[in-house]
């Protein structure tokens, strides 16, 4: 009853004319697929360009960050009510790289997080323990904590908004990906504890991702997991055939 999705984070990677290039691709390769949420979440600067490219195909557009304010004095930062005028359906808040290299903290996250909501966009909420948390036996806790303060606030009914993608720190860019039980303990953890801050329907509706290298040849494992909804993909999203393999995953059995 979760519809699966498959977004890929480009990050800081590829000009105007490389991200056209690489929706163009990946429409044809993907454009039988009417099982799975696909997503792509190129920089800022070509949203308005992909948003044109995708129009009409199955591909969303996301943004990768966004700032609570709908206008003012904030230097370099956009609103999620331009996101969504540029075409956007979902906005990735709270990506590890986000909380480590430019210090956002839960509450900050909370504010987008609330903002979004408001404006009717999608959130894909991304949480995640370090390897020094995991192995300091503080996984479970971490996680409690970034639910808990991150999605503050936020209704049972703008929780059908909300995507969340679970990504050890310790997995993304590095080649380590958690094995499917890993994964699956955690969402496993994630999802009983939305049963307990919201209800089991809210616990039972929202979509999982993992993320964390994930590439063709680990997804069809991670999506036997009960409760992977889907991944979050960065490096491998930026390679068509990749994208594309991943997102057209073998269903389990
Ligand atoms: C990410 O950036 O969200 C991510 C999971 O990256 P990678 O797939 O490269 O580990």
């Amino acid at each position: 009853m979760r519809t699966p999705m498959i977004a890929g984070n480009w990050k800081l990677h590829k000009t105007l004319q490389e991200s056209s290039g690489l929706v163009t691709e990946l429409i044809p390769a993907v454009a039988d697929n009417r099982t799975v949420e696909i997503v792509v979440a190129p920089v800022y600067t070509a949203l308005s360009k992909v948003a044109e490219v995708i129009a009409g195909s199955n591909i969303k557009l996301a943004a990768q960050n966004c700032h609570p304010e709908a206008q003012g004095a904030f230097t370099g930062e956009v609103s999620p009510a331009l996101l969504k005028d540029v075409g956007c359906h979902y906005v990735i808040i709270g990506h590890s790289e986000r909380r480590q290299l430019f210090g956002e903290k839960d509450e900050f996250i909370n504010h987008k997080a609330r903002a979004l909501a408001v404006a009717g966009l999608g959130i894909i909420f991304c949480i995640g323990e370090t390897l020094e948390e995991r192995e300091g036996g503080q996984m479970f806790d971490v996680l409690r904590r970034q639910i808990r303060y991150g999605l503050k606030q936020l209704s049972a009914d703008q929780m059908a908004g909300v995507v969340i993608a679970y990504e050890p720190v310790w997995a993304i860019g590095t080649g380590k990906t958690a094995s499917d039980v890993q994964a699956q303990e955690a969402h496993a953890f994630i999802r009983a504890l939305l049963a307990e801050l919201y209800n089991v329907q809210v616990a039972s509706a929202t979509r999982i991702l993992y993320g964390g290298s994930v590439k063709p040849g680990n997804i069809d494992g991670l999506m036997t997991q009960p409760d992977v909804d889907g991944a979050l993909v960065g490096g491998a999203s930026l390679n068509a055939d990749d994208f594309a393999r991943i997102a057209n995953f073998q269903p389990p059995g």
